[in-house]
């Protein structure tokens, strides 16, 4: 039986990777403290006779015995994560060296979920895995970005002092059903506020751009790293369609026939201007690309929210 133990599993990506594993069969160890992830999230997993839920913060040490770690562990939304810098900054050092020192321990192969965040306000358009990024330390994204870099370091030192079998991922903007109507970022946001009827809230001009990833494609890309030998990554993951902001508002609207009307509110401090993942090396080495475009991914997550805003007719 392939155990396998997933933090943040009560999480929106957590969530999607532990049905699944369960649907190939395998053991299935659910790490959440439920800062950000949620019961209802995985609620619907416990009639596979192999699923286990721990209710555990990755902050102190856990001890099970597994063959793989997926640590995805951590608040990704801005608003979350900067809610508690400190408990993020603890969450991906301490947690990542909790999750690390059981890999050594019990042998175990462990995959880390980094992010984009970690080229900061790129320079180098799109990003490749070999740009180093350009990253403020000492602002507030910081615990988050500097937090991921952190992480990917501890995993290579301890690959290399320790021969522990690691996979960092950098995943990219994700979207898709089981985002939490509050999680703040954008597309669930102007989902939620396009079907109410409210405004959209566009920060700044609206002109920067990000790269949508829906989540199907996302977790065939984890599962794929996850099973590749002699390969550690860091590897990005994500969508390489690039959208600017105020046209990710205007598809939206248009999808959900929405009256709303879009409003400008001020810029975030150091919101990275453009982002798009050059995914060359993950065609390469996984033999790996999105399949679902930003349309049909948009629609199924309007019908995810639809459903849970109880708006759904009929
Ligand atoms: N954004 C926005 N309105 C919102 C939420 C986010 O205009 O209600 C912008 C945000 O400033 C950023 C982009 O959308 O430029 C993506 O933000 P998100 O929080 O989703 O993720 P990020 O890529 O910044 O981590």
């Amino acid at each position: 039986m392939n155990r396998i133990l997933i933090t943040g599993g009560g999480g929106f990506l957590g969530s999607h990777l532990c049905e699944s594993l369960l649907e190939k069969g395998a053991d299935v160890i659910c790490v959440d403290n439920f800062f950000s992830g949620s019961k209802d999230n995985i609620c619907h997993l416990f009639s596979y006779p192999y699923f286990e839920l721990i209710r555990h913060d990755i902050i102190n040490p856990l001890l099970v015995e597994v063959e793989k770690i997926y640590h995805l562990a951590c608040p990704a939304s801005p608003i979350h994560y900067q809610y508690n810098p400190i408990k993020t900054v603890k969450t991906n050092v301490m947690g990542t060296i909790n999750m690390l020192g059981l890999a050594k321990r019990i042998k175990a192969r462990i995959l880390l979920s980094s992010s984009s965040e970690v080229y900061g306000d790129a320079k180098a358009h799109p990003q490749p895995e070999s740009y180093w990024g350009n990253v403020n330390p000492i602002g507030l994204r910081s615990c988050y970005d500097e937090g991921k870099r952190v992480a990917e370091t501890l995993m290579l030192d301890y690959h290399r002092q320790n021969e522990v079998d690691i996979k960092i991922v950098r995943i990219f903007n994700t979207y898709g059903p089981r985002m939490a109507i509050n999680d703040g970022r954008v597309v669930s946001n102007f989902i939620v506020q396009a079907l109410r009827g409210e405004p959209l809230t566009v920060y700044g001009d609206g002109s920067q751009t990000r790269s949508f990833c829906y989540v199907s494609d996302l977790i065939q890309g984890l599962l794929t790293m996850m099973e590749t030998e002699d390969f550690t990554g860091p590897i990005n993951l994500g969508n390489p369609d690039e959208f600017t902001i105020l046209e990710l508002a205007e598809k939206i609207i248009k999808l959900t026939k929405s009256p709303s009307k879009i409003i400008h509110n001020p810029l975030p401090s150091d919101d990275p201007v453009r982002r798009c993942p050059d995914i060359s090396l993950a065609k390469k080495k996984l033999k790996w690309e999105p399949k679902v475009s930003l349309e049909e991914g948009l629609m199924e997550t309007i019908d995810y929210f639809k459903e849970k805003l109880s708006l759904k007719k009929g």
